[in-house]
């Protein structure tokens, strides 16, 4: 039998309705095959990324971000493919630049306690403890997160000293969720999808 890992994904959008994007994004994580969305955090309001510390604020549209916690039983290259996917559904475009406006960004933040480095993949997200729009809605979801590296999400988040972000309303209520409710890293069980 395939084992379950828990994984979290950075959702971010500033383009055609962020908010929309958003939700319509976690609608289809629901759709992964093998997969089961668990919980999705607040959405907050974050400034576009600057290129160094001394940059201009880009001219782009603020943020919308959330963080979801899905348990799959694919592999953590499988769900890049699935992420990919629906971020094209959605009308990502990418140009060479970095960091341009796009309708749909979704990163795997967490991929069970594994740490990936390949052609595609790096895992932890190799930005993620930097990022306020990352770690805050992340630590919504669960407050006794390990790192891989064997720190605590609370100590890193401690650390870091991040800018408060503004929270546009919690969906979590409204993003139907199930009944059930799994909260190990290896959950048995799943909704809705076959294996
Ligand atoms: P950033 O990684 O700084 O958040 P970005 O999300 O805008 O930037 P993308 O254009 O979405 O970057 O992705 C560029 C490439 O990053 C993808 O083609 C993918 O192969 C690679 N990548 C590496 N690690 C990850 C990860 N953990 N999640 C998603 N993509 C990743
Ligand atoms: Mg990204
Ligand atoms: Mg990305």
């Amino acid at each position: 039998m395939k084992t379950w890992t828990r994984s979290f994904i950075g959702l971010g959008s500033n383009l055609n309705d962020p908010v929309q994007q958003i939700q319509r994004a976690c609608e289809q994580l629901d759709e992964i095959p093998q997969s089961k969305r668990k919980k999705v955090s607040g959405f907050y309001i974050s400034e576009p990324l600057r290129n160094g510390l001394t940059a201009p604020k880009p001219n782009q549209p603020n943020y919308i971000n959330a963080v979801a916690e899905i348990h799959t039983q694919l592999n953590a290259e499988r769900l890049l493919d699935e992420l990919q996917q629906i971020e094209q559904q959605q009308g990502r475009t990418r140009s060479h630049k970095r960091w341009q406006s796009r309708t749909l960004d979704l990163d795997i933040l967490l991929f069970g306690d594994q740490q990936i480095l390949s052609e595609r993949l790096q895992i932890p997200h190799a930005e993620m403890l930097n990022r306020n729009f990352v770690v805050i809605p992340l630590a919504e979801l669960t407050n006794d997160l390990i790192l891989p590296c064997g720190e605590s999400l609370q100590t890193a988040l401690n650390k870091a000293d991040f800018e408060p972000l503004e929270v546009v309303a919690n969906f979590r209520d409204q993003i139907q969720l199930g009944t059930e409710h799994i909260s190990t890293s290896n959950p048995q069980g799943r909704r809705g999808h076959s294996a």
